[in-house]
């Protein structure tokens, strides 16, 4: 077994994903669902203070078939016309090496690993080869059950293909008790990866962890106090009408009543 202390070959000085003086802010709504709802969204999300980055997901991992998989390609015209109309970078999460090839063909400016995919060593591997050489930023989540050395060897994956503009994100974990939870934070856990790899950017996902709208400022609260570099929040123009993730959307304007209640603790050392 492998059990040399990690290290990554993190670019600080190029890397877009670098710590900052404020924390970013990843918003948009969990899924793609036509050109309208994504520009409403997004000329909400760039007048807030932090949002830089407009997500969407356009591929969908889904529990069950017959759920919402998502738009599939045309996404990905949306999110470059997003781009195009509001100057927001755009990310979204790619599952294997097609979703890798369209997302950089049509200028995503991040790619992101899904936690369903963190977990396959096998995809990730292909995934990361598949980048080899490439200078796109990408973002890690943290496999769905708490196993550091699986994350970490994700990360390490993209290291081994040149991939310096890395970060994480951690969107929590399936625990056999996740409550109140959707999925369990573990801080503990978490703090342990940003004390071992004291470099690599480090986001929550708030939306994820929390499950619904209440319990988005206490997790993004706890997030920012651990010093965290930014937060990935989940926003759609009317999130009733969501086609997933309904529960824990926020209107851009809520979204930005929350962050103005957050205390800000995060400072450049
Ligand atoms: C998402 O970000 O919409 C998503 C599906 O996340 P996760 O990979 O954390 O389940
Ligand atoms: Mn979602």
């Amino acid at each position: 077994m492998r059990t040399s202390t990690p290290s990554l070959h993190l670019a600080k000085e190029t890397s877009t994903l670098a710590k900052t003086s404020s924390p970013v802010v990843i918003a948009g709504p969990c899924s793609a669902e036509n050109e309208e709802q994504m520009l409403l969204t997004a000329q909400g999300l760039k007048k807030l203070q932090g949002v830089t980055i407009f997500r969407a997901g356009i591929w969908k991992p889904r529990t069950r078939p017959g759920s919402f998989q998502g738009v599939g390609s045309i996404g990905l015209e949306w999110l470059r016309t997003v781009k195009q109309e509001t100057g927001l970078r755009t990310a979204c999460e790619v599952a294997n090496t097609s979703h890798v090839a369209e997302a950089m063909k049509q200028g995503v400016d991040i790619l992101i690993i899904g936690a369903h995919t963190t977990v396959n060593s096998f995809m990730v591997q292909e995934i990361a080869d598949s980048l080899k050489g490439a200078s796109v930023p990408v973002l890690v989540k943290n496999p769905v059950s708490p196993e550091l050395m699986l994350w970490l060897g994700a990360l390490e994956r993209f290291d081994q293909n040149g991939i310096t503009d890395l970060g994480v994100i951690h969107r929590g974990f399936s625990t056999i008790d996740n409550a109140p939870y959707r999925n369990h934070p573990k801080w503990d856990h978490v703090v342990e990866l940003k004390n071992m790899l004291p470099d690599l950017p480090v986001y929550c996902d708030a939306s994820h962890i929390a499950g619904r709208r209440s319990l988005l400022r206490p997790v993004s609260q706890r997030a920012l106090d651990l010093g965290y570099d930014g937060l990935m929040v989940e926003s759609h123009h009317n999130p009733v009408m969501a086609l997933s993730d309904a529960q824990q959307q926020l209107m851009p304007q809520e979204l930005d009543m929350l962050l103005q209640s957050l205390k800000l603790n995060h400072t450049d050392e």
